[in-house]
């Protein structure tokens, strides 16, 4: 299939949802830090399959022959029956976190999970007044109907109200701020420990540990979103642990399941009691397949000790980014945390560069129209990541010209 027809179809068949963002190609095959479209055009894949889902790689080996060894073997059951995938996977999640866990397919879905259990901790320890959730103004937390009311970003809203109620937006990293805004009602902080949609900002450790005290002294639970930054993408296996701060609860997504759709939701004691039998469920959650691609996402992720690659290979990016600022007139800006790296222009030319960039086999992010985004593999090779520089310093030079 080539793009004339992809565009076709898409007019014809698809809800006009992804149009503007979506690339001039058809990927066909994926290898470690590389795609090839249906051209067979190759590219370095500096945002794991555009949006941090791929920290493996493409198809990593050990993802790949559990999810042949389990399809061979059982597709589905429900959570009407148990499987060993499923109870392994949520093993292992508890041994990485010290909570119990719930499974479910996507970011959305964990955060919405988050939500309730935090409504109904609350519930149950205060009354039904305790309910608001705050979380911070350029957050992303999802598209469903709750997690889009916990995203703090109007733009997002817009055309969608009413929305849940008892969502209260704060702007991140400011402490008085959230003083502010947490009291007796307050069920929940719902916070990414990095903004990562709006453009890699971390939390100062002063913001976090304030949140963490007003948790504790508001009976609230501190809810950490590590969709994005969690399982080693910071360069540690969860953000949190650049901190000194314990979360509540922590909810997953994106990389888990090396490719394969799945999210958890894992809450710690007392939160993990707030939930009875039958307060929420989810037909695929945690299916045999899933949890099975999972398992072995997150040995890979433990044994290949990605997040201390992802914590050199970073550093690496981010000298040679540093580099590139010192020399380019078009680079205002770079903030790294491990594999998640923002790019600040002084001029709006995201859109050409990222053009530019794919058109000479690079793949890289916008955030607006004067940043880009790298979230590239954690199996990313030093040469790849060299090579990678070369191509955006050459692309930054052009575009300045
Ligand atoms: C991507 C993302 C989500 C939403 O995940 P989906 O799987 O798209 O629903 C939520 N929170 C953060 C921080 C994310 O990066």
């Amino acid at each position: 299939m080539n793009i004339d027809q992809a565009r076709a179809l898409e007019r014809a068949h698809l809800l006009n949802l992804y149009s503007p963002i979506r690339m001039p190609m058809v990927m066909a095959r994926g290898e470690g830090a590389r795609l090839w479209d249906t051209e067979g055009r190759e590219y370095l894949d500096f945002v794991s399959g555009g949006r941090a889902v791929t920290g493996l790689g493409h198809c990593h080996p050990k993802v790949v022959a559990a999810i042949r060894e389990q399809a061979g073997r059982l597709l589905h059951v429900s959570n009407d029956f148990y499987t060993e995938p499923q109870l392994r996977l949520a093993e292992r999640l508890s041994r990485m976190l010290g909570g119990r866990c719930f499974l479910c397919n996507s970011g959305a879905e964990a955060n919405e999970a988050a939500i309730k259990l935090a409504r109904k901790h609350a519930f149950k320890q205060t009354g039904p007044e305790k309910f608001e959730i705050v979380t911070a103004l350029k957050s992303f937390h999802g598209r469903t109907l709750a997690a889009l009311a916990a995203t703090g970003q109007p733009k997002y809203h817009r055309g969608f109200q009413p929305l849940p109620a008892g969502f209260v937006h704060v702007p991140y990293n400011d402490v008085e701020a959230l003083r502010g805004a947490v009291g007796s009602r307050t069920c929940a902080i719902m916070l990414e420990p990095i903004l990562g949609e709006s453009g890699v900002y971390p939390a100062t450790p002063e913001y976090l540990a304030a949140a963490r005290e007003l948790c504790d002294v508001h009976g609230a639970l501190l809810v950490l979103d590590e969709i994005q930054t969690g399982l080693g993408r910071t360069g540690k296996m969860f953000a949190y642990q650049h901190y000194d701060v314990q979360p509540d609860v922590v909810t997953l997504a994106k990389a888990l399941g090396g490719g394969v759709p799945i999210g958890a939701m894992v809450a710690r004691e007392p939160a993990g009691s707030a939930f009875e039998p039958g307060d929420h469920a989810s037909t695929f959650g945690g299916s045999a397949l899933p949890a099975a691609a999972a398992l072995a996402a997150l040995e890979v992720i433990e044994e290949e000790d990605l997040a201390g690659k992802a914590a050199l290979i970073g550093e690496r990016l981010a000298q040679g980014l540093e580099a590139i600022r010192a020399k380019s007139g078009l680079v205002a800006e770079v903030r790294a945390r491990g594999l998640m790296i923002a790019v600040d222009l002084a001029e709006p030319r995201a859109a050409w560069v990222k053009e530019e960039c794919a058109a000479r086999g690079l793949l890289v992010n916008t955030v607006g129209d004067a940043m880009l985004r790298l979230l590239p593999p954690m199996v990313l090779t030093a040469e790849e990541a060299d090579r990678g520089l070369k191509l955006l310093g050459e692309v930054l030079a052009a575009a300045r010209r």
